[in-house]
């Protein structure tokens, strides 16, 4: 906060003096531009046609696409059902079990309440947060940006929220808590008569409708129609001035030059080479500080993955509940809740809280250890490999959730006091905490490192150096004349940059 207050106030005092009346540094925004979230390959992406995706030309990631659905229409009418979906959730019950005439009822609130009251006050935090406030959250970001999306001239608050969604969109766990809330009932259905209420059914629609909702959303186009500002704040109090490259040109600047914003993607390039984790000023679009890879993203991630490896051993071998029938019963672990579930003949749910229980947090760390320590051996040949895999890591990291909602519904619906009853235990608060860890693990690792570390994004520049600075001057000169910027020169024996290739889109 004291931070950003010493920011403004250095900012002002530099726009009073007579300094800023000097010319300014230039910063050329790169129109069509786009850099690789992963391997860090800037590259020049083609117009791309509805239905059409285009991929990075070094390690394959998907860099932008583009939806045959209506900009703001069909994203407005998902969202409006999806909050529609929500409030009713709040609402209505989920299960009753029912065990010897005796009946017990459960809505989303139950859980968290129950393990709150069990004495596990983070674990039902983490819960509800995950579950019920973030869900809400991300529905209404969604809501206010497309409104302001759709209005004329789009306000200045919604860069804001846009870059806020995008940080807080996987924590919104509704379709892990739908597998979570399958497991529990598969388990129940052995011991009780339990009937599903509308309650489930609203969640699997919501969950259909906030996925619908995801990949009808183009945030890209919303970014576009976004002006940029003429004249932006950098290192210090300097200021900038934009000036545009021609969107045809395929010449790149060398990548020490060049920058990323990490919130829209905006592609911007410096006159002289800029440092990794520096702190670069304000994006001319969105306002999010610019830098060129996460800041300390290696110690930080190295950190979170030692915190979760440690956790890891506890979380398996303490027991994650234990289920007492008529006053006795035996606390259980992940493996023995697997194998439960194996020998009760349920083999496709077993295999699936194995996957998700087991399988995907050792790779995880597996995954994770590898990257850092690639990056450190700064090995070249496993790159691409490894991209796709810090992709799959991303993406499957939160599944492991499943055995934590799993218990905070069997504690909450199994609560017939000596005759049945489901009690949490410490296993499942290092389980949640590995899992919540590797996931601070994944974010926080900059994968572009690796490449950097490998000397391929540097030992093979676009341009040499002399001859961006060349083609820079004249193209900020063009622009800041009104024409088109001049023809770039290439040197002797390089050819300019492969076009990505176009693919139709299978998702
Ligand atoms: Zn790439
Ligand atoms: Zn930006």
């Amino acid at each position: 906060m004291s931070k950003q207050f010493h920011k403004q106030l250095w900012q002002r005092a530099v726009h009073l003096s007579p300094q800023s009346q000097a010319p300014h540094d230039s910063l050329l925004v790169l129109e069509g531009a786009r850099e690789c979230p992963v391997c860090g390959q800037v590259q020049m992406l083609p117009e791309i046609r509805p239905g059409y995706s285009v991929d990075c030309v070094r390690c394959g990631t998907q860099l932008a696409r583009r939806r045959r659905t209506s900009v703001i229409g069909t994203p407005v009418a998902l969202c409006m059902t999806a909050a529609a979906l929500y409030l009713v959730l709040l609402l209505d019950p989920l299960m009753t079990l029912n065990v010897y005439g005796r009946e017990n009822t459960v809505s989303l609130w139950a859980g968290p309440e129950e393990l709150a009251h069990q004495g596990y006050g983070g674990i039902a935090l983490l819960v509800a947060f995950v579950t019920i406030v973030m869900p809400g959250v991300a529905i209404a970001l969604m809501g206010a940006i497309l409104y302001g999306a759709s209005r004329k001239r789009m306000p200045d608050w919604v860069p804001c929220l846009l870059a806020w969604y995008e940080r807080l969109r996987a924590w919104s766990m509704v379709e892990v808590y739908v597998l979570g809330v399958l497991v529990a009932y598969t388990k129940l259905v052995e011991l009780a008569v339990v009937t599903l209420q509308p309650g489930v059914y609203l969640l699997g629609a919501l969950m259909i409708t906030m996925a619908t909702l995801d990949s009808t959303f183009d945030d890209e186009l919303i970014w576009n129609n976004r002006a940029l500002r003429e004249t932006v704040d950098g290192q210090c109090g300097r200021l900038f001035d934009v000036a545009h490259a021609d969107r045809q040109c395929d010449v790149l600047p060398p990548s020490r030059h060049a920058v990323s914003c990490t919130c829209c993607s905006l592609v911007m390039a410096f006159d002289h080479p800029v440092e990794a984790q520096a702190d670069l000023g304000d994006c001319p679009r969105c306002g999010q500080i610019l830098r060129r890879r996460k800041k300390n993203g290696f110690v930080a991630s190295a950190a979170f993955l030692i915190a979760g490896i440690t956790l890891y051993i506890p979380a398996n071998l303490f027991p994650i509940m234990t289920y007492s029938k008529v006053g006795s019963g035996s606390p259980s672990t992940i493996m023995s809740g697997v194998i439960e579930l194996w020998q009760a003949d349920m083999i496709p749910l077993a295999l699936l809280v194995l996957f998700a229980s087991i399988t995907v947090p050792v790779l995880k760390i597996l995954a994770l250890a590898s990257m850092l320590v690639a990056t450190r051996l700064k090995v070249r040949k496993p790159l691409v490999f490894l991209g796709k895999l810090y992709r799959a890591v991303e993406i499957i990291g939160r599944w492991s959730m499943i055995d934590v909602f799993m218990i905070s519904i069997l504690c909450a619906v199994v609560r017939f006091g000596f005759m049945a009853n489901v009690h949490a235990e410490l296993g499942i608060v290092c389980f949640a905490l590995v899992v919540v860890l590797t996931i601070f693990a994944a974010e926080r690792f900059d994968p572009r490192g690796m490449w950097d570390a490998a000397g391929l994004n540097d030992a093979a520049p676009n341009m040499y150096e002399h001859e961006w600075r060349v083609y820079k001057e004249a193209a900020v000169c063009a622009a800041t004349q009104g024409r088109t910027p001049v023809e770039a020169p290439l040197s002797k024996g390089q050819q300019p940059p492969d076009h990505n290739d176009m693919e139709p889109e299978h998702a």
